[in-house]
């Protein structure tokens, strides 16, 4: 049996199946309860659900402590205001505990599910997650089983966040899943892993075997069950092809990345989470060449303290050390909205209010960061970036911003490094055009080539339907990058790139060619770049 789903990250994988099964939540409305026996019954599930998520939390955290963050999330989304509001009306009005909390929590996921930004959308995920915990308690049903000790194939309908913390990622080699998104939860960790992943399989998954031997393509979307013969051998070649590239690319991850001219290139990765630096550690990244802080914020219900923000910092500094970490500024706005940052809607968010337009308009957000990243740097190599940068001025005047909390940590004997690195991105057409006199002012130009291809072509990153105009490739956009890269060396400065096309293999020697000094790419994509910088023709 062959069956097609998305094909959401490449690899081909045979194993057997660990299928994670959908427990029946179902839930039925009834009304006339006694609110007081009701609301007794759902403090008691709250309490078990409460228990069981600092459980799961403790046994995560020793193997991984960011991975266990998940279900501190749960913990607050129990404490949601607008979840216990709807979920107190519903018992006040009568009607059980299980359809008071399916019917609060639908709201606020159908709520999440329908922003734009894909994260937030993902978010929705979490709330059904801990909602189903709280169902299957007051239904009395015990968790799914145990993951076998063998490798498999992860299937399920669509994973839930704490679903994937529990998995044992060594005995993982791919995932299905019925529903989910290129951006689903599962995608992202495969694509971390390196491992090949098939979402939005649809109704055919009901089809697809609970246990037995599976065959996956991640890259042609193909699920294939009981294969003949011939189709076996066939996904087997798929395999060793697979595991072979994979195997032959080990080799480069503790390698230093040095062009055949004898220059050395850094290769570094792209991380949205604490999670995450390990696993970037773990494929010889020379450092971080992005972390996407902004995904604190999706993350949170509300804005993230400075001390949540200090405690995630530190945690990826330290991991790193003495490898330096390039830590971006607040990249909220246009396609990235958290729910309880109001703003506004607007005709062209990307050309919008967004990222330091935003920080730079709204200082209390700013200083929070700052403070939390100055505080966190004496833990290892900091680098703090600024991204959306289009003039000068924002940079003067972001340098006012630091002074003033270097002062202020000062007066109030806090430390801070007095090596901090401060750079921008270069994703405007008018910041690479300006970058000769940007480069006078800052430490290091980053070039994000997603916005930049964005903005130099005129066409929208998410838009599907005009792919072949956004192309990092255009000679339009290689020119820019070929003009910052000049201007960052003619003023001493470095330069690097971490959009996606740092991780296009086509491209390196282009990039080499213009003298790129590092390359920040997925975790999983670095022995592949490390290798084509290598093999270079400057
Ligand atoms: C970019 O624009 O290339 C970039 C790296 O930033 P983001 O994709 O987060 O906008
Ligand atoms: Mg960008």
């Amino acid at each position: 049996m062959l069956i097609k789903g998305v094909g959401a990250s490449p690899g081909a994988a045979i194993a057997h199946i660990y299928f994670i099964k959908q427990l029946d939540l179902s839930v039925q409305k009834q009304e006339g309860k006694d609110p007081k026996a009701e609301t007794e019954r759902y403090e008691k599930a709250k309490e078990q659900a409460l228990k069981e998520l600092d459980e799961l939390f403790e046994k995560t955290a020793a193997a991984d402590p960011a991975a266990a963050q998940v279900f501190d999330i749960h913990k607050m989304m129990l404490d949601d205001p607008d979840f216990c509001d709807g979920v107190e009306a519903a018992l006040g009005a009568g009607l059980n505990a299980e359809y008071a909390v399916k019917s609060s929590a639908d709201a606020l996921a159908d709520f999440l599910g329908s922003l734009e930004n894909e994260v937030m959308r993902g978010r929705a995920a979490d709330v059904r997650d801990v909602s189903g915990r709280l169902i299957r308690i007051l239904k009395g049903i015990q968790e799914s089983s145990e993951m076998p000790a063998e490798d498999v194939i992860v299937l399920a309908e669509d994973l839930l966040p704490s679903q994937t913390v529990k998995l044992d990622r060594s005995k993982v080699l791919g995932f299905v899943t019925k529903r989910g998104s290129v951006t689903s939860h599962s995608v992202i960790l495969a694509k971390t892993m390196g491992i090949p992943c098939i979402v939005g399989v649809g109704e055919d998954f009901d089809q697809l075997p609970r246990s037995g031997e599976i065959a996956i393509d991640g890259k042609t979307g193909e699920v294939l069950v009981s294969p003949s013969d011939n189709e076996r051998a066939d996904f087997l070649r798929r395999v060793n092809i697979f595991m072979q590239m994979k195997e032959d690319l080990k080799k480069y991850r503790d390698v230093i990345a040095v062009t055949p001219n004898g220059r050395k290139v850094k290769v570094c990765a792209n991380i949205g989470g604490v999670a995450d630096a390990d696993t970037a550690t773990g494929f010889g990244a020379d450092g971080i060449g992005l972390f996407r802080s902004e995904f604190l914020y999706l993350e949170s219900t509300g804005f993230p303290s400075e001390e949540k923000q200090f405690e995630a910092y530190k945690s990826v500094l330290e991991r790193l050390a003495p490898k330096p970490v390039v830590i971006r500024t607040l990249d909220l706005g246009s396609d990235k909205q958290a729910p309880y940052f109001d703003i506004p809607e607007e005709e062209n968010p990307a050309l919008g209010y967004r990222a330091i337009r935003i920080c730079l308009k709204e200082p209390h957000i700013f200083r929070t960061q700052l403070r939390a990243l100055l505080r966190a740097s004496v833990y290892g190599k900091l680098q703090v970036m600024f991204p959306m940068i289009t003039h000068l001025g924002q940079v003067l005047e972001i340098k006012n911003f630091v002074a003033e909390i270097k002062a202020e940590l000062d007066a109030e004997g806090i430390p801070y490094s007095r090596d901090i690195e401060f750079g921008i991105m270069v994703e405007t057409p008018a910041a690479a055009v300006m970058s000769d006199e940007l480069a006078k002012e800052v430490d290091f130009f980053s070039i994000g080539t997603n916005d930049l291809t964005q903005y130099t072509m005129a066409a929208d990153r998410m838009n599907a339907k005009i792919r072949d105009i956004f192309n990092p490739a255009d000679p339009a956009v290689l020119r820019f990058i070929e003009m910052t890269a000049k201007n960052a060396h003619a003023n001493g400065i470095w330069v690097g790139i971490c959009g996606e096309s740092a991780a296009d293999t086509t491209l390196t020697d282009f990039f080499m060619s213009v003298g790129i000094d590092e390359l920040s790419v997925s975790p999983a994509s670095i022995p592949a770049v490390k290798k084509a910088v290598l093999s270079s023709k400057e």
